[in-house]
């Protein structure tokens, strides 16, 4: 036998060559999907631009994410211009640019100017996701939220000015926005917030001060924020939704202040930052009182909905690296795929990721059917429960997933160089902790039925989607009576049960939305197996 490293390097290189040249064409699962939530007729009229797009993330949007995401690309803070003027910037990498002219082009803002586009808006923001956060998907999330909560609650002279620009493709005159709530002192915990509201010099006009802690998209148009009026109640009842626009109508750049960017483990390549704000002009959105009800309904649930689309993203191009590399890799002779551990966890990655992306896109579908006021009551409980374990089982299960997809490739899984995966991972930490971190939406479920009984409509609607589906409606039966155990107990034990009892939901709601979308039976009962049936021997080791 002779020993020689050529072939696997070419190896190596087959596998780079293998990887989907275009990721809607190399994902007929994505397809299905939105095949069968808006039809044949239309998905043919959005076909020409999403097969682009997926051409377009596969290739230069990837390949410029790759270049601005390296140590010496990240951004800079400058505070100052040339002549001392306060500028309150930071400077990108062109590559940055470069990525986000592809990614607003494509058209995920622009299609929201119409109700009932959240589907179709992220089926782009899925193709952008499988380059992970992208430096622009977070800030795409913020805009949405901003263009969601103008349109619901703007003035007419404020939606003029403003949406036009949210709304548009042209990356060099395009507006967008950012969401500030969290400060040093919490950001489940909002209710804390000690940021202050007063009156400003013009009626409906207000000046902001104080610290946010976390501010992503920091140099965003527009900032969503909620801040305290003097004299508010405490609590989230005290809360204002505030817009602060980064210049003020007279052009002149607002008076907040950035501290200092995050160095952080994730989403590297988009700014977060410390802020102070000190008399910055604002305009409050809606009625001072209804300011964390309308941050909730407008903001917070769409964000939570297009964080899962981030994850599902991460964990379908997990997929895509793993399944390649173990085609290719060869170890004791045949290639890794021949070996049924391998097989195995690849096949788990699979379905995993395919029961996410159809959980996550039922949503969006269900987002779509309540802004066109054609869900019914039962559907609009049920999306409001079915957001928060989502987005919570939907981070998870991408964390799990990317590992494994890093397991797959072993040594090299675990350099930045050689596979996106390890900044995936990195990126799926943050996506777990923003928008309401794991226990924070649990207890927000338990609160929601235990005060609102909102567990109600939610179980009926999962009932509904799972009937005719004897070993998925068995298994929703069983943790439907889960649920009204855990709401008689005691509340530390109702606590600790709420955990487990949240997993299994969400995977009841993936396993409901694939039986809805029409995902072949053979991967839903081996998402069942894994997830919902009694142990595989391995599990009980
Ligand atoms: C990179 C990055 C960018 C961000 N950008 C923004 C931004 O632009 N705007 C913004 O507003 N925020 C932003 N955030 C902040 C983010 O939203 C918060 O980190 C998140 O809401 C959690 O708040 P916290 O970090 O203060 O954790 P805490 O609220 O202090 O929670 C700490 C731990 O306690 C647990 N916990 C809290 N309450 C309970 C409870 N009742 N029961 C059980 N456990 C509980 C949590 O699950 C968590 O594990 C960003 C965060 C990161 C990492």
């Amino acid at each position: 036998m002779s020993y020689d490293n050529t072939q696997g390097r070419e190896d190596l290189l087959a596998f780079e060559r293998e990887q989907p040249e275009n990721f809607w064409r190399a994902d007929p699962h994505l397809r299905r999907i939105a095949r069968h939530w808006v039809g044949e007729e239309t998905l043919s009229k959005w076909e020409p631009d999403l097969h682009r797009f997926g051409a377009e993330c596969a290739g230069p949007v990837d390949r410029a994410v790759r270049e601005n995401n390296l140590t010496h690309n990240l951004p800079v803070l400058r505070r100052w211009g040339p002549y001392g003027d306060r500028i309150e910037e930071v400077e990108h990498h062109p590559s940055y640019h470069e990525a986000g002219r592809y990614i607003y082009g494509s058209g995920v803002m622009k299609v929201l100017g119409e109700p009932g586009h959240n589907l179709h808006s992220q089926l782009f923001g899925f193709l952008s996701a499988l380059n992970g956060e992208a430096g622009h998907n977070c800030p795409l999330a913020c805009t949405a939220g901003v263009i969601k909560a103008l349109m619901a609650l703007g003035t007419e002279e404020l939606k003029e000015r403003y949406l036009p620009r949210l709304l548009s493709t042209d990356y060099e005159k395009l507006a967008h926005g950012a969401q500030f709530l969290t400060e040093v002192q919490g950001g489940s915990d909002v209710g804390a917030n000690a940021v202050r509201a007063r009156p400003g010099e013009e009626p409906g006009t207000w000046r902001i001060y104080g610290e946010k802690w976390f501010c992503s998209n920091v140099t965003a148009d527009l900032i969503l924020m909620t801040a305290r009026p003097e004299g508010a109640p405490e609590g989230t009842r005290g809360l204002g939704l505030f817009l602060v626009p980064r210049r003020t109508p007279d052009g002149t750049i607002n008076r907040f202040f950035i501290r200092r960017l995050k160095d952080k483990l994730g989403t590297r390549s988009m700014a977060s930052a410390e802020l102070d704000f000190d008399g910055a002009f604002a305009w409050a959105l809606g009625p001072i009182e209804d300011g964390f009800k309308n941050m909730m309904t407008y903001v917070i649930n769409t964000s939570r909905v297009f964080n899962a689309i981030g994850t599902s993203g991460v964990a379908r191009r997990s997929c895509f690296v793993a399944h390649g590399y173990a085609r290719r890799r060869k170890a004791f002779g045949p290639p890794i795929i021949e070996y049924p551990l391998v097989q195995e966890t690849l096949a788990d990655m699979r379905s995993e990721t395919l029961a996410m992306m159809s959980g996550t896109f039922h949503l969006l579908h269900l987002m779509d059917r309540i802004e066109l006021g054609e869900a019914s009551e039962e559907e609009a409980g049920y999306a409001r429960t079915a957001i928060n374990l989502n987005k919570m089982r939907s981070a998870q299960s991408a964390h799990e997933v990317c590992l494994s997809g890093i397991e797959t490739l072993a040594g090299n899984g675990a350099i930045e160089s050689f596979s996106v995966l390890p900044r995936l991972l990195r990126d799926n930490v943050v996506f777990e902790n923003w928008e309401g971190a794991h226990n924070v939406l649990l207890m927000q479920v338990y609160r929601d039925a235990k005060q609102r009984r909102l567990h109600e409509p939610y179980l009926a609607h999962l009932r509904a989607l799972s009937e005719g589906h004897p070993r998925l409606s068995s298994a929703v039966e069983r943790w439907s009576r889960e649920f009204d155990d855990v709401l008689s107990a005691a509340e530390g034990e109702a606590t600790l049960r709420m955990r487990p009892l949240g997993a299994h939901l969400a995977w009841l709601q993936w396993a409901a939305a694939m039986v809805a979308d029409g995902t072949d039976e053979e991967i839903i009962e081996h998402f069942l197996d894994r997830r919902i049936g009694p142990p595989a021997p391995r599990d009980a080791l």
